[in-house]
């Protein structure tokens, strides 16, 4: 791999590229890396992204930073220098060089508001000096010797880049509701509206998603003047992201996950990543008497003018129908939402590789150690499907700096030793 195209500014784009640029230093082969990102590094930390109003906090420790948990293992040798390097990547040496950590210490080691983690993955964009193409990926094609990206600047320029390796981060898209109904948000428009501080007065509001992106968006409605605040989600509760050592050791050792069996996996992210809010989102909420949880999945959005009528539907129950004068659509991102970027030849490449059409599963069974698709020749890295097959750290903050070592060790390793033959080659030549 000799160039790695990344699609996204966010923090694994920045773990990747502090490891590259590390590996570098010490002299081991590392692909140049390139990012694409259309708003601005960190983007869907700061309010203009629309995942957030910024001013929310981090659940996670920030000390899961883009080097976490600083155990390279593969680089036989260098190990220890590797994790020493990216120590010059933590979130503790971007607070020593603000001046910031004393204060931060002594405060108790709280997790910052989303738009500073912004300000630390820029500091890391510009520490490792990697090249950010300021444009927005409009598609994905294969090419003969890997990928071609079509991204398109701010002012309608079209460029055209080439790699041989490509990786997918983020989300994608906030700006789409459930369905379109002058009541109901999509998390874009949430946000802008707390932004411009519009947000209507409302006396029974709800949230649709029981993820992160829902959590936020309930600590921050109710902050506002409104009677009842919902959260709908599928469970039966919305459970508290449990953070004891056993639950956390999971998602920042992925070593360990592959030794359980589907079952047991699907069940560690039911109880600790799906329908679940942080522990500070929940203690926030629960003393909060206008804050309640209705179990289903919405099946039909309807009501017009006053109000919104959402119906839910739950198993052995017939169907509820509720009225709200507001709705936010917090369901989160679509994981499949980057194959709209992709042309019908580079999804054919993946059909191919995964047996069968693109679905979920399919694609997240298909997720190597790597971190990439199995059996494609040009990679395709897509840490955000990996948690299933690999580990549940890999899509979140848990474990950016194992996930930057898998992206990297094994190209790595292959380009080193084809050095090391190449010069044996040489000397027995020469
Ligand atoms: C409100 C909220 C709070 C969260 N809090 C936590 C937390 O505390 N801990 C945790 O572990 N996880 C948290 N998460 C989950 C979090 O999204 C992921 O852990 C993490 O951000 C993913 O990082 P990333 O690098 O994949 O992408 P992101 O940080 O989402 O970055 C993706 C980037 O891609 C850019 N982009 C999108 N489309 C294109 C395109 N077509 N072309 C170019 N660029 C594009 C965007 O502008 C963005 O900058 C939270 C999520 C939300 C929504």
């Amino acid at each position: 791999m000799d160039r790695l195209l990344v699609v996204g500014a966010g923090p694994k784009a920045m773990a990747v590229a502090a490891k590259a640029h590390v590996l570098r230093q010490l002299g081991l082969p590392a692909p140049e890396v390139v990012i694409i990102e259309s708003h601005a590094v960190g983007g869907n930390w700061l309010p203009s992204g629309g995942w957030t109003d910024g001013q929310h906090r981090l659940g996670t420790s920030p000390e899961k930073d883009v080097g976490f948990p600083y155990h390279s293992s593969w680089a036989r040798g260098h190990n220890r220098a590797i994790n020493e390097a990216m120590m010059g990547f933590s979130w503790t040496s971007f607070l020593v060089e603000r001046g910031g950590y004393a204060e931060w210490v002594d405060r108790g080691r709280p997790s910052p508001h989303h738009h500073v983690w912004a300000k630390y993955l820029q500091w890391v964009a510009r520490k490792s000096g990697v090249e950010v193409v300021h444009a927005t990926v409009r598609t994905v094609s294969a090419a003969a010797q890997g990928w071609e990206v079509l991204a398109v600047e701010a002012d309608g320029t079209e460029r055209r880049l080439q790699s041989d390796a490509l990786m997918i981060t983020g989300p994608g898209n906030s700006a789409r509701a459930l369905a379109e109904h002058p009541k109901m948000l999509s998390i874009a428009e949430f946000w802008d509206l707390i932004g411009r501080r519009e947000l209507p007065s409302t006396s029974r509001a709800a949230v649709i998603g029981g993820g992160e992106t829902a959590g936020s968006a309930m600590d921050e409605l109710v902050r506002h003047d409104v009677l009842t605040v919902s959260v709908i989600s599928p469970a039966a509760t919305i459970y508290t992201r449990g953070e004891s050592y056993f639950e956390n050791s999971l998602y920042s050792d992925p070593g360990k996950w592959r030794a359980l069996s589907i079952d047991e996996r699907r069940d560690v992210v039911r109880r600790t990543d799906r329908g679940v809010f942080s522990v500070r989102v929940q203690e926030n909420l629960l003393g909060d008497s206008r804050v309640h949880h209705l179990q289903g999945r919405v099946v039909r959005v309807g009501g017009d003018g006053d109000g919104i009528e959402l119906t839910l539907r739950n198993d052995r129950r017939p169907d509820a129908t509720h009225t709200f004068d507001l709705v936010v659509d917090a369901t989160g991102g679509q994981p499949l939402w980057f194959l709209e970027m992709f042309d019908s030849d580079a999804s054919d490449l993946v059909e191919l590789a995964i047996g069968g059409p693109i679905d979920k599963p399919r694609l997240e069974a298909a997720i190597g150690h790597d971190l990439a698709v199995t059996g494609m020749e040009a990679k395709l890295f897509l840490p955000n499907m990996a948690g299933m097959a690999q580990g549940p750290g890999f899509p979140n903050l848990s474990c950016l700096g194992e996930l930057s070592d898998r992206v990297l060790a094994e190209s790595s390793v292959r380009s080193g030793m084809a050095r090391r033959a190449a010069s044996g080659l040489h000397r027995a030549l020469g």
